[in-house]
This record gives C-alpha cells, sequence and structure tokens, in this order.
C-alpha cells in the first residue's frame, strides 16, 4: 500500500514558527497545517478546543509577558506542523488546562472525550505534587507514555516551546532545564525519531548550559564557513554530474551539522576543529530502496570509501525506524564526507518521526514501541527513586544493537551488553537459570560484549532452584537485568540469614544448657513482634536483632530473684532489691513496646526496647548484663515523641495539631524542621499504651500531605 506521506514544510520552516497575522484568527496557520496533511478530517474539536483554552486561560501570563495562550498555540501549532493526528493537536491546546486552570479532569473528559486521556497523560500527579520531584514526574511521563505513546510526543513539543523562550528564565533556571533536557527529552525524542526536533532541543539547551562554549563554536563555525560552504558546493555538484551519468534521478543537498554534534566531537569525543569537512554532509533522495543501493554503488565508483563507515540502516532499521545508508568517502583533496543516501519517505520519517507515522494510525491502535515497553517494566520496579534518572539516562543514551533469538526474534540491547542482559530481556526465569551462553554459534562468556546482529543462544541450568551470580551485577548493564539479580538475591540472602539465625540461637542456647520447646520459641518470636519464627530467625541472621536480645526474651520463668518496679507497671527478671529501675532516655519504650532490662554499673537497671540499637550495641557487648522485663497490666503514662515527615503545605501544622488534641492527647512539646518542600514535625505527648499510640499514627498519616509518621 502506497502511504500518504506528510507534505514536508518548506526546508526554511522552523517547526510551529508560522504566526497568524490576524489577530482576531490566531488559530487559522494550525489548522492550515493540520488540513494540509489530514485533508478529509473535521477540525471542529481543534476550534472547541481553541475557544476552550484561551477562555480558562484568561489573564495568566507568560515569563516573557504574552498571554498565556500564545504557549498552548505554540504547542499545537508545531504538532500541527509534525502531522500530528486531531487528538494530539486538541491536546497541545488543551495540555496545560487542567494543571494551571480550575478546569477537572472530568470536565475535560466530558468536553473533549478523544483528548482526554492524554491530557491526562500530560499533566502532573496533583495539586500537592506541583513541586514533584523531577524523577516521580519522569517516572510517570514514562508510564504514561506505555499507556499512549503520543504523550511523549506532546510533552516533547511543550518541550521545544519551553526552551525557545528561556531567554525569559533567570540563568540559573533555564541551564537546570537545558541539563534536563539533554539527559532524559533530547533522548526521548530520538528514540520516538523526531530527528529535527532533537537537533533543535540540543542546540537550544547546549546554549543555556554552556553560554561560553557556545558562542565559541558559533564563531568558530563562522570563520570557516567560507571554504566550507565552497568545498561542499563542489563535492554537492560532482556528485550529482555522477549520478546523473549514471542515469540515476535524485535530490541533492547540503547538510550542516549542528552546533551540538560539534561541540560533542570536540569537546567531548576530543577531535581536532580543523577538520571542517566533518561538519558537512551530502544528502541524496532518490525514489526507492533499490536505488539507494545502486547510487552507492555510483558513488564508491568513483570515491574510495572510508574503511569501516558503511552503515545499512535500510537492511538493518534503528529501533526508532529511522532507515538510510550511509558512507563517508575520501572527496576531492582526501578530504572525507559524509553521504546519507535514502527515499523521500524515510527522510519524512526520520525529521518528523513518530508523529509522521500513519503506521500506528493504520494498525488503529498505538501500540507502544518495544523500548517504552521494556524501560516502562523496570521503571516499575526500580525500588529506589534516586537511582531512576541514572539508570534513564544510562538506557537512553547508549546506542541500539540489535540482536537475535536463535528463532529470530529481535532483542534490542545497550551498546556493551551482555549475554546476562540478553538472557533478562528475553525472560527473567531464562536470566535466572543462565549457565553459559553461545554467540554465533560458538561458546562465550556470559561477561562478552555483545555486537549488533549477534545471534545469541543462552544456555541455562535445570537446577531447581537456579540463581544468578553476585558476580553479575559487576558486568550487567541494563537496569532489568540489575534489578532482576538484586531482587532475586536478596529472597536467597533471606532464606541464608534464617539458616544462620537459626544455628546462631540454639548453639547459644545449648552452651547454657537450656532446651527449648517450640511453643515457647513462637511466643517469643510474637511478643518481639515478628509475624513468625523465620522472620524471627531471619533477623538474628541478618544482625538485626543480637541473639543476646532474643535469649534474654526467651527467659521464660523467673530464674532467680525478680521485682516489679514501683514506678511503672513492669518486672524485670534476675535483679536485686536495691537496683533502681528505670526506662531508657534513648528509646522511651512504651507498655507494649517489647522490652529488656540492661544493668547498668552504678545507675540501676535501665529499660530498653528490644529495637533500641543502643540497646543492641550494650547486648552485644556485654550479654550477661540483660535482664528479662515484662510489662504488666498497662497503666500510668508514658513519654512519646513522634515524627510527621510531610510536603509542605499551608495549615499543615494546624491540621496536624487538631488531629492530636482531638485524641485528647497533651502535647509537652513540639518541633518543625524545613527542608526545601519537606517538613518534619516533632510532637512529644503521654500515652498510656501502643494501641493508643498506633490510633494516633494513623489518624495523622490521614491528614492531606503526610508521607510518614514514626516514632522518633
Ligand atoms: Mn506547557
Amino acid at each position: 500500500m502506497k502511504r500518504l506521506l506528510p507534505r514536508p514544510l518548506p526546508p526554511s520552516r522552523a517547526l510551529g514558527a508560522e504566526i497568524s497575522q490576524d489577530p482576531f484568527d490566531l488559530l487559522s496557520p494550525v489548522l492550515r497545517s493540520f488540513a494540509s496533511r489530514h485533508p478529509k478530517e473535521d477540525t471542529a474539536p481543534i476550534e472547541k478546543a481553541w475557544r476552550v483554552a484561551k477562555s480558562l486561560h484568561e489573564g495568566q501570563f507568560r515569563a516573557s509577558g504574552e498571554p498565556y495562550i500564545s504557549h498552548p498555540l505554540g504547542v499545537a501549532q508545531i504538532l500541527a506542523d509534525l502531522g500530528c493526528d486531531r487528538e494530539v493537536v486538541t491536546a497541545g491546546l488543551l495540555h496545560d488546562t487542567v494543571e494551571d486552570t480550575d478546569y477537572s479532569l472530568e470536565e475535560c473528559r466530558a468536553q473533549f472525550p478523544e483528548a482526554a486521556s492524554l491530557v491526562e497523560g500530560v499533566t502532573k500527579l496533583s495539586s500537592i505534587s506541583r513541586e514533584l520531584s523531577n524523577a516521580e514526574t519522569i517516572k510517570k511521563l514514562i508510564l504514561a507514555m506505555q499507556q499512549d505513546v503520543r504523550v511523549g510526543v506532546v510533552k516533547i513539543a511543550d518541550r521545544l516551546y519551553n526552551a525557545r523562550t528561556w531567554r525569559f528564565m533567570p540563568a540559573q533556571k533555564a541551564s537546570r532545564k537545558a541539563k534536563e533536557t539533554l539527559d532524559i527529552y533530547v533522548h526521548l525524542a530520538d528514540r520516538l525519531g523526531m530527528g529535527k526536533v532533537k537537533t533543535e532541543l540540543e542546540d537550544l539547551s547546549f546554549k543555556y548550559l554552556d553560554p561560553k562554549i557556545y558562542r565559541e563554536v558559533v564563531q568558530m563555525v563562522a570563520s570557516k564557513a567560507g571554504a566550507r560552504d565552497e568545498y561542499l558546493r563542489k563535492m554537492m555538484e560532482e556528485v550529482r554530474a555522477e549520478l546523473k551519468n549514471g542515469g540515476m534521478k535524485a535530490a541533492i543537498t547540503g547538510r550542516l551539522k549542528s552546533y551540538f554534534s560539534i561541540y560533542r566531537k570536540i569537546v567531548i569525543l576530543k577531535k581536532d576543529f580543523d577538520r571542517i569537512y566533518d561538519f558537512v554532509g551530502i544528502r541524496v533522495i532518490v525514489d526507492s530502496p533499490q536505488d539507494c543501493y545502486r547510487a552507492m554503488g555510483i558513488i564508491h565508483g568513483r570515491w574510495r570509501p572510508v574503511p569501516g563507515r558503511i552503515k545499512d540502516y535500510i537492511a538493518d532499521p534503528k529501533s526508532n525506524f529511522y532507515k538510510s545508508l550511509h558512507t563517508t568517502i575520501f572527496g576531492d583533496n582526501g578530504q572525507e564526507i559524509e553521504i546519507q543516501i535514502r527515499t523521500e519517505e524515510m527522510h519524512q520519517e526520520d525529521e518528523y518521526g513518530i508523529a509522521a507515522h500513519w503506521r500506528y494510525k493504520e494498525l488503529g491502535d498505538f501500540e507502544s514501541p518495544e523500548w517504552i515497553e521494556r524501560m516502562a517494566n523496570w521503571v516499575k520496579d526500580l525500588q529506589d527513586p534516586s537511582e531512576l534518572l541514572p539508570a534513564l539516562r544510562s538506557d537512553l543514551t547508549s546506542e541500539e544493537i540489535s540482536t537475535f533469538t536463535p528463532k529470530g526474534k529481535t532483542i534490542y540491547l545497550p551498546e556493551g551488553a551482555c549475554p546476562v542482559d540478553f538472557a533478562y530481556a528475553v525472560h527473567t526465569e531464562i536470566g535466572n537459570r543462565a549457565v553459559g551462553a553461545k554467540i554465533n554459534g560458538v561458546p562465550s562468556s556470559l561477561s562478552a560484549k555483545l555486537k549488533s546482529g549477534d545471534c545469541v543462544e543462552i544456555l541455562t541450568s535445570s537446577s531447581p532452584n537456579p540463581s544468578p551470580s553476585p558476580n553479575w551485577l559487576s558486568f550487567v548493564l541494563t537496569p532489568k537485568a540489575k534489578n532482576k539479580i538484586k531482587r532475586s538475591l536478596s529472597r536467597e540472602k533471606n532464606l541464608e540469614d534464617v539458616e544462620k539465625g537459626k544455628s546462631a540461637l540454639f548453639s547459644g542456647l545449648l552452651e547454657q544448657g537450656r532446651i527449648l520447646s517450640y511453643s515457647s520459641l513462637l511466643q517469643t518470636s510474637k511478643r518481639l513482634g515478628f509475624s513468625s519464627l523465620d522472620a524471627l530467625y531471619g533477623a538474628v541472621g541478618a544482625g538485626k536483632i543480637p541473639p543476646g536480645a532474643v535469649k534474654a526474651a526467651l527467659r521464660d520463668g523467673p530464674c532467680g530473684e525478680g521485682r516489679d518496679s514501683e514506678e511503672y507497671s513492669l518486672r524485670v527478671e534476675g535483679v536485686g532489691k536495691g537496683e533502681k529501675i528505670e526506662l531508657a532516655r534513648c528509646c522511651k519504650p512504651v507498655p507494649g513496646d517489647p522490652i529488656a532490662g540492661f544493668v547498668t554499673n552504678s545507675r540501676g537497671v535501665r529499660i530498653h526496647s528490644l529495637r533500641c540499637p543502643d540497646f543492641v550495641k550494650l547486648s552485644e557487648k556485654r550479654p550477661d548484663k540483660v535482664a528479662d522485663a515484662q510489662w504488666k497490666e498497662a497503666c500510668g503514662e508514658f513519654e512519646v515523641e513522634i515524627e510527621v515527615l510531610a510536603l509542605d503545605r499551608r495549615a499543615l501544622l494546624a491540621d496536624l495539631s487538631l488531629v492530636i488534641s482531638k485524641a485528647c492527647l497533651n502535647l509537652s512539646s513540639s518541633r518543625q524542621k524545613v527542608t526545601s518542600n519537606l517538613v518534619s514535625a516533632y510532637f512529644a505527648f503521654k500515652i498510656s499504651n501502643l494501641a493508643q499510640l498506633d490510633r494516633i499514627t494513623k489518624s495523622l498519616e490521614q491528614v492531606e500531605g503526610v508521607i510518614e509518621v514514626k516514632r522518633a
């Protein structure tokens, strides 16, 4: 089927740059651009979205001083120029309404059923998350793109418009945005095949991230422009003549490489700028894929190709669908010049990317590309949010290679990936069971570096308890493999800990000549707050609770003298009459907490919580000083201090205090610590048992903005 291609923009025109000359008809350039690609479609929803957005943003202004509506309008223009469908252009107009006006998602769904899910995807989580961490925002974007990849297209158009107006921002903020753009959005645009947007975002980010070097590069390029243009013109002429002699019809254009790509070559790859010919290229556009190969043959017949620089992305497209033949030739005077050969269709796809991909529409489904699927899956799995950005950057920035299963399924991996990455990309079970690999039929190590085109067979173990090797973590590259290995190892580590804990407990107890009954052990583990015996063994094995503390808790009857406290309702075993009994100030135990006593040298017995880190240290050093202690029925009051971690907002402290006073608790003190947008509020009050503390903790957790409530 012959596909309808988007009519290309005039080459001189930047995306979204057309501005209406008629102040009463600002939308018409968007409609014109949209209609040129989608001549038969009804534009009523776009016009309605324009009216709604305009009235919602009424009275709001951009940092530039322009009315706010210029932004959504500009974003919609970029999207229309990219060739996007009607839902996307509509969403472009509405993309900031839910976040920045009092328009709700429900209203949006009712008014714009076809665009609302896209608007939802680009809207940040909720009103309190305005200051949401970068990592969370990006995570949400990736997950939204998994549902509908077009969310990414809208987000990138939004970023492009904003990048063009960074000059109105404080320099520091602009440079932060520029860094984020280079780290994430540029690569997303690349993955989505939006070559034109990617290049502009790179150049803008470079300009704001490092204005001094940017000016330098611009000047250097300008100083060589004369000689460069002359050389380029001559080479284009000769290529044109050569192809014509060979009987081929071809359009030849020159290509100036972007400032950012020059910067990358000079600063990052440390190449010499005098090789200015690296910074121009020639593009040959022919009628069919077969003609691409013919043209390359003719060119190689005249000029010698630089070895190793021929790339056939037609037979083996990049994962973003990029297709072209690349070659670099020794041109006149031996100066190298790069030539890209492609059809018009391939060219359009390179410039406009997924947006121009009728492919999705034809399939009737906005299936997300495989890499989004893969990325969303490990992003979802990630435990530690601080790992997100670094992992995402490395996933996005690595060159991709395509490898194959023995059955011929393509597995895309980052460059430098090894068979273990491959195994986990195919299936977690295959990763966990991997014991060896064959690359192109040759037995290889699991840490070998894979190359594009490799066919990889994973040899698996049939053991009933397969397990990855901790060693693998030192050479795997993909976040997915790393996550899965860590997870599987921690499960195993837990089993190991259980065994270790069990033997530590039993051996120590046997030395003391004591015999344990299952029921007394089980009771003790419950008293210490563990859900099962294994959980107790595991905690002992992992060193979270010392065997001494468990042993102390295990003393199931008074062994020696015991004594009730006069002050608190608790009993300590094995201590004499004269000893003073006090609650330890480090952990302030309350009735219900598992406790033990520690006999000090001069100040009597201190009662600690068994979880108290100080106690853990003390009891490890002097297990002989640990005395068993239990609460009797509760009476009396105990002071506790709790810490409430919350997102800062107006009236937060008032709301928290209200909850505490409603619970009829008397605050004895309170203090706060504020760091950026987080508040740690500390409240001290008296309670008479643990259940009371539980209740107040639960009610505080209900307060809007509260992230965590814990004992201080
Ligand atoms: Mn916006």
